[in-house]
């Protein structure tokens, strides 16, 4: 079977790993890939800003099954057109893909089917924003509607900040572009947990839940990034709290997208809050996230191709998921600078020596092959990623293979899982 996946982040990387594991591979495209991917993959050049070039890349190569990486070709609607052409395609249409895409929508959609989220408002103008702020005790959320990369939430001490921030989004001060709509929301108070699953459109199949650490900073302070490590053990949900998750938000949310018309097939991230009052759905991300893919894909012991294959043609109910017990985690190692400005063109040494501690695979994001030499390429350049029995272990072998890793300006946090390692004991 001839697979191609879309992206180039160390998400790319591990399912490009993952997939290679299948024995029904054959070959594996990557586009436009990294320099871990060029080791298991082909790699060509791709604008995953262009829906034409992927259409025509993916027309011209015919693989046997597309993977969607990132969000961006999901809100471009690259899976509509390859269903168009006959061309099978792991991710959510267009239309699901709003879940996503859109936030005011995915707020309106959770109303809808009575499924927990935070209160809301949907404005769409700074007036209406302004009007709906005074109805929420501080502190209060505002949030772009549309895909921000990780920076379209505001999280705002007071209602002179809060629309500060709204008048921003509006404006495009805040995030370069003009924001149509803003959801003006309640804040909550704690502990957020990455519940994905896969599903054809009426199946519904959980991955090992995980928790994620957005900030650069050690203690979980500084400014966010696409994510700095994570990490994956059971007992972050007990198991009637995952049935629970499962039965009042994953399913409800599956069964009414079809419902409406929009069938969601592909992985449906649901980022949570485990308040006071039970989970709430802070976001839905219509794809795996980055780095929670590299430490649940480690976890996984059947075919990922079986799965994504069974989502593709409505078939996942007879295509059940094992995984390893236990725990894995994964550390992101970075560019000194980021996520602010950062240099890059440094070579990368010691990957061998740290995929050779037990356990521990070494996923490329940010790097590249120039002339024989791996180099930095981008902010995070590489997801250290270890499984082992406990997290206690996990996390010593994720931190012996990243003492073996060297570019100038690396930047990693030492803290990673650190405030569940009591916990799993
Ligand atoms: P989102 O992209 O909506 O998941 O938001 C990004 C991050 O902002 C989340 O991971 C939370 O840490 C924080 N956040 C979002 N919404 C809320 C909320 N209603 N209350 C508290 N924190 C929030």
């Amino acid at each position: 079977m001839k697979v191609l996946i879309l992206g180039s982040g160390g998400r790319e990387h591990a399912l490009a790993w993952a997939v290679a594991r299948s024995a029904r591979v054959s070959q594996i495209v990557c586009a436009p890939g990294n320099g871990g991917m060029a080791q298991i993959a082909r790699c060509v050049p791709l604008n995953l800003k262009d829906l034409g070039d992927m259409v025509r890349l993916a027309e011209q190569e015919r693989p046997d099954l597309t993977i969607v990486g990132p969000e961006l070709p999901l809100a471009l609607g690259v899976v509509d057109a390859l269903q168009q052409r006959a061309l099978r395609v792991f991710g959510p249409t267009r239309a699901a893909a709003m879940l996503e895409t859109s936030k005011g929508f995915a707020k309106h959609f959770l109303q809808r089917h009575g499924i927990p989220t935070p209160h809301y408002a949907v404005c769409a103008t700074v007036a209406e924003a302004v009007h709906a702020i005074e109805m929420f005790h501080a502190p209060i959320v505002v949030k772009a509607d549309g895909l921000a990369a990780g920076k379209g939430v505001i999280v705002c001490p007071s209602r002179t900040v809060a629309a500060e921030a709204a008048e921003g989004l509006f404006s495009g001060a805040l995030l370069g572009g003009a924001e149509r709509q803003v959801v003006v929301e309640e804040f909550l108070e704690g502990d957020e947990i990455s519940f994905l699953c896969l599903s054809d459109g009426k199946h519904v199949a959980p991955l090992v839940p995980a928790q994620d650490h957005k900030r650069i900073g050690e203690g979980d302070t500084g400014p966010n990034t696409g994510g700095m490590g994570v990490y994956s053990i059971d007992s972050l949900l007990d198991p009637a709290m995952s049935d629970w998750i499962l039965h009042h938000i994953a399913e409800p949310t599956i069964r009414g997208m079809a419902e409406e018309e929009m069938p969601f097939a592909g992985v449906l991230y649901c980022g949570l809050m485990m308040t006071a009052r039970g989970p709430q759905v802070l976001e839905f991300n219509a794809r795996f996230g980055d780095p929670e893919t590299q430490a649940i894909l480690v976890r996984l012991e059947s075919d990922l191709l079986d799965a994504l294959e069974a989502c593709a043609d409505g078939r996942l109910a007879e295509t059940p998921l094992r995984w390893t017990p236990g725990a894995s985690v994964c550390v992101v190692a970075s560019s000194a600078g980021y996520p602010g400005s950062y240099k890059t063109g440094f070579p990368i040494t010691g990957i061998g020596a740290a995929e050779k501690v037990p356990g521990v695979q070494v996923f490329h994001a940010g790097t590249a092959q120039m002339g024989g030499q791996l180099i930095t390429v981008g902010g995070r350049v590489l997801g250290v990623t270890a499984s082992a029995g406990t997290l206690g272990e996990a996390l010593s072998r994720v931190y012996e293979a990243m003492g073996e890793i060297h570019f100038e300006g690396i930047y990693f946090r030492r803290d990673i899982g650190h405030r569940a390692l009591g916990a799993a004991k």
